[in-house]
């Protein structure tokens, strides 16, 4: 049973109960229809209350149902809300805490809604690439007028329900009541009162309006156009308000239905519903069950106050949580603060941030050149050279000095977390952050599991990784883990392209154009080509057998390292990041590809896109066939959250499946075929190979 039916006195309460969130799932909605059948055909009962259990009114359609025939079966939500419209006696909902998507459309179904202070409205479907399917974009405007609504359904976001109670003449609420916990009891008393009144107010019986009529409606498309280039259902939603404006109700009803049927199977929208689930299932571990008991995380440290040092503290700062930043010397600590500071000043100029927040966040802040001042952190996190000597001394002092449970956590990009855990006699304390530059803007967070990391620690990060907004995926050791090791493929790839014809700025328009936030050489000029150098220096004395193009290195040794020296694969205006293509790089380019003795060709777009998006996909597979990913969605999650890839084609492995791994491999064979390439790369990774021959993809693969 996941809704409970009970009478009190003459109101029946239905209470929609399905943990967490009372999610509209097939048995809460057979529950429903039961107990409002009970309650219709009950004479004693006058008047029904609709609530929810525990942390919500209904946040909407159950996510364990994406996908699946349930998701539709009858009774669907059209048939809850219709028997809504249909019932003889007034339905109250009492909303609290949430009433989100399809549990906001049912609650404009009831006659009237007793809402809680402190409750989060919203219609979100637009973030899944739809638009709302049970009425939403008819009733809502009916009730907040069609600016509100629309705003609401074009953003998605969340409302408090203080704030819509106080718009001037909104009907989305019939009363406030003092609080959550007087709100049943207020909700029960508001049903006795009204159990009389006949006929029964209808939120589609209401009109809907909007003074300026076509012209707010060009305004609103005008507006979304600019906002949702690679997403249909923006611009739908104002198509949906717009006939809700025009058509009779039921009418509208259809044209809404018609559209979030048509949404449902584009590309976007399957790509958008993958990447909700995905985010989601990328912080459950398969052995690190959610009852594993954590580690208390009050105080953290930060050894290194760089580049990522002073990003990594701003994040637990923004938390709320106590850092102390350690440092070798007093310059290189006062530098790193000053950058702190300045990262929030600009916020506090661009009024993002509050002063008082800004004096609050920095009084948690200290910094110290002594060892003995953090070893009562419960989180210390290294994020100093990249080099195993100097990471080899900072975790023997750690080890030596840190309370006995503390987490020790290093940031390297590259190098072997197990090695690292090595340098201890803690390795079961020792775990990977891997946090991403700019570390207070970017989301993702890459949880390094070391053979020895205990179980507890996993949980603890995974727990801290949400209290600092950060999307955590799990990755096993290896070099550059999931997300840099797969772009080392893509990279190569970029060079092999620059050797064989294109220049830089052909590469990154393609891809750019097939949605990449920044093609691989602006992204190079912006985070400094001599960072990928000096990895090239290692990696590549180490793996001598994996060929590359030297033109990276080329750039390098003319001092080109990007945005930092003013010049890169583009040339810069000083001060200024407007790549211009430039004359000496394409020179040394062409140099280049003599000495090789390539004569360059003319490639399509279509092949750059292919090589650099495949490049990732094969990498991919071995990844996961390896396990250091766990599942497909965890390297869609890392590549959208961390890498640029295009949100709305959801990730290079769904990316793959929609292609279709057949065509991937067959185009992978084509470009083995080229004697510039690297054949032995574009040999399909086993698993992928498994796949095409079993007709599976990368999300269903067992
Ligand atoms: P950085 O050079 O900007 O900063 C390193 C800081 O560590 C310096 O301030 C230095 O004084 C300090 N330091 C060096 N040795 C120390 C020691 N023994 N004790 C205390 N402090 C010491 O480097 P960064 O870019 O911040 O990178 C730091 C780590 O983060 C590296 O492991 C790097 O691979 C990793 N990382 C960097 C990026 C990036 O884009 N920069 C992204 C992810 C991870």
């Amino acid at each position: 049973m996941s809704a409970d039916y009970q009478v009190q006195g003459d109101v029946a309460v239905i209470t929609l109960n399905n943990p967490p969130v009372n999610g509209l799932g097939l048995a809460t909605r057979l529950a429903f229809v039961d107990g409002l059948q009970k309650a219709m055909s009950d004479s004693q009962v006058k008047a029904v209350v609709v609530t929810g259990a525990g942390k919500a009114f209904s946040g909407g359609a159950d996510i364990k149902e994406f996908g699946s025939p349930k998701a539709t079966q009858e009774p669907n939500l059209l048939s809850l809300i219709a028997a809504l419209d249909n019932a003889p006696k007034p339905v109250v909902a009492a909303i609290h805490s949430v009433a989100m998507g399809g549990g906001l459309e049912l609650a404009l179904g009831c006659h009237y809604r007793v809402a809680a202070p402190g409750c989060s409205v919203a219609l979100p479907e637009v973030k899944i690439g739809l638009i709302p399917g049970a009425g939403g974009t008819q009733r809502l405007p009916r009730v907040l007028g069609v600016e509100v609504a629309l705003n609401m359904i074009v953003s998605g976001e969340a409302i408090p329900s203080e704030k819509l109670a106080s718009l001037p003449g909104q009907k989305l609420f019939d009363v406030m009541a003092a609080s959550a916990q007087s709100l049943l009891d207020e909700a029960i008393a508001f049903a006795r009162k009204v159990s009389d009144v006949r006929p029964l107010p209808r939120v589609r019986d209401l009109p809907c309006k909007h003074p300026l009529g076509d012209a707010y409606f060009q305004f609103a498309r005008n507006m979304v156009k600019g906002m949702s280039k690679n997403f249909p259902a923006s611009a739908q939603c104002v198509d949906a308000v717009e006939a809700a404006t025009k058509k009779k109700f039921d009418e509208g009803m259809v044209f809404e239905r018609e559209r979030f049927i048509n949404l449902m199977f584009t590309p976007e929208c399957r790509a958008l519903r993958h990447l909700f689930v995905a985010q989601r299932a990328a912080s459950k571990i398969a052995d690190v069950p959610d009852t594993t008991p954590s580690r208390n995380i009050a105080q953290v440290a930060i050894i290194g106050a760089g580049t990522m040092g002073g990003g990594i503290a701003m994040n637990f700062l923004n938390a709320g949580i106590p850092v102390k930043i350690l440092e070798m010397k007093q310059d290189a600590l006062d530098r790193g603060l000053a950058t702190l500071r300045k990262n929030y000043e600009a916020q506090v100029g661009k009024g993002k941030l509050k002063s008082d927040v800004y004096q609050q966040r920095m009084s948690l802040l200290s910094t110290t050149l002594s060892y003995d001042d953090i070893a009562q952190a419960d989180l210390v996190i290294e994020a100093v050279f990249e080099e195993i000597g100097v990471k080899e001394a900072v975790f023997k002092k750690l080890d030596q000095v840190m309370k006995p449970g503390a987490i020790l956590a290093s940031n390297t990009s590259t190098l072997d977390v197990n090695q690292i855990a090595g340098f201890t006699n803690r390795p079961q304390d020792v775990v990977g952050m891997h946090f991403f530059s700019p570390a207070n803007v970017m989301k993702l967070l890459e949880v390094v599991r070391g053979v020895h990391t205990a179980k507890d620690v996993m949980a603890t990060v995974m727990s801290v990784a949400k209290k600092i907004k950060k999307t955590a995926v799990v990755s096993g050791v290896c070099d550059g883990f999931i997300g840099n090791r797969m772009i080392e493929q893509y990279s190569r790839q970029a060079g092999f392209l620059l050797e064989e014809g294109c220049t830089p700025s052909q590469v990154d328009r393609a891809i750019e154009k097939f949605g990449f936030a920044m093609g691989p050489f602006r992204m190079g000029d912006l985070a400094g080509n001599d960072i990928g150098w000096a990895i090239r220096k290692r990696r590549y004395v180490e793996k001598p057998h994996l060929r590359y193009s030297k033109t990276a290195d080329l750039l390098c040794e003319m001092g080109r390292y990007g945005q930092k020296t003013g010049a890169g694969w583009y040339d810069y205006h000083a001060g200024k990041r407007d790549a211009m293509p430039s004359k000496l790089v394409e020179d040394m380019i062409v140099k280049h590809r003599a000495d090789l003795g390539i004569s360059a060709r003319k490639i399509s777009d279509e092949e750059i896109v292919q090589r650099l998006v495949f490049s990732l996909v094969n990498e991919a597979a071995h990844i996961l066939e390896e396990g250091i990913a766990a599942k497909a969605s965890d390297i869609d999650v890392v590549y959208i959250t961390g890498y640029g890839f295009p949100i709305h084609r959801g990730g290079p492995m769904l990316y793959a499946d929609q292609f279709g791994l057949f065509n991937v491999v067959q185009a992978m064979n084509r470009f083995a075929r080229n004697p510039h390439d690297d054949a032995q790369f574009w040999q399909p990774a086993p698993l992928l190979a498994r796949c095409v021959a079993e007709g599976q993809t990368f999300n269903n693969v067992k």
